[in-house]
């Protein structure tokens, strides 16, 4: 069968599945879903850059203040696992998968991410770890999400996907991953959470949110995780 999945084990480059797209529309779910469906490793690359924001507030950096983000960036050790069935993240061999999910974190990681030399560095790492899935005779490929991943991380992705959602059904699903909205002002605010980071993310200068030349774009609003994962796994050719 010609399809892309086949075509990158016959040709030893693996194939990338970029999954962008808003806060909130299914893209964590959606993305190890169909990394563990075809076989693939998975990079988080909100996690990277919600790493790096966690450690600037430890240090104590001004994060509201791109130069001095920029003269610290370089100081952390970030390593990102890309298993998608346990997906892991250290900043200086410390696990910090919980901490990143924090309401400061989810407050200060737009401004951060907006800062070019943040984006470079987490780039370079970005690329490395697509390289290292992609290539040799275990390269079966991987499967990244994020915001920029088919515009700017992996132009190349043989398979590209912009999800989106209502805004009402995003909040429904992100109070739900963070243990219940609780009352209705708790989902008010994580409504506005969304808002203000997808705000921040489509209009910044570096690498914006955008649906990717090339992308399909798949709105969740009113479909099944499975449903999303079938129809991804059927873009790339493996129903
Ligand atoms: O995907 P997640 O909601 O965890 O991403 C957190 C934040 O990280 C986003 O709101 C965005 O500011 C930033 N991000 C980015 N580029 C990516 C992935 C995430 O700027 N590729």
């Amino acid at each position: 069968m010609d399809s892309s999945l086949d075509n990158a084990r016959t040709t030893g480059a693996g194939l990338v599945v970029a999954i962008d797209g808003t806060s909130g529309s299914g893209k964590s779910s959606t993305s190890r879903g169909v990394a563990t469906r075809l076989g693939l490793r998975y990079l988080d690359t909100g996690a990277m850059f919600r790493a790096m924001t966690w450690w600037l507030l430890q240090a104590g950096v001004d994060v509201q203040d791109p130069a001095a983000v920029a003269a610290r960036c370089h100081e952390p050790d970030l390593v990102s696992g890309t298993d998608p069935a346990a997906p892991s993240i250290t900043v200086d061999g410390r696990d910090v998968g919980v901490e990143i999910r924090s309401a400061e974190v989810n407050a200060a990681v737009s401004p951060v991410s907006a800062v070019p030399e943040v984006r470079a560095r987490l780039l370079a790492m970005q690329r490395e770890a697509i390289a290292g899935a992609t290539s040799g005779p275990a390269g079966a490929g991987i499967v990244v999400e994020g915001r920029d991943i088919g515009s700017v991380v992996a132009p190349d992705a043989q398979v590209k996907v912009y999800l989106t959602a209502d805004p009402a059904a995003r909040a429904d699903r992100r109070a739900a991953e963070e243990g219940g909205p609780g009352t209705s002002e708790a989902l008010e605010a994580v409504r506005s959470s969304l808002l203000a980071r997808d705000a921040i993310d489509s209009t910044r200068a570096t690498a914006p949110l955008t649906m990717a030349e090339g992308a399909v774009h798949v709105d969740t609003t009113s479909s099944t995780l499975e449903e999303v994962v079938d129809r991804i796994a059927a873009l790339a050719g493996t129903p």
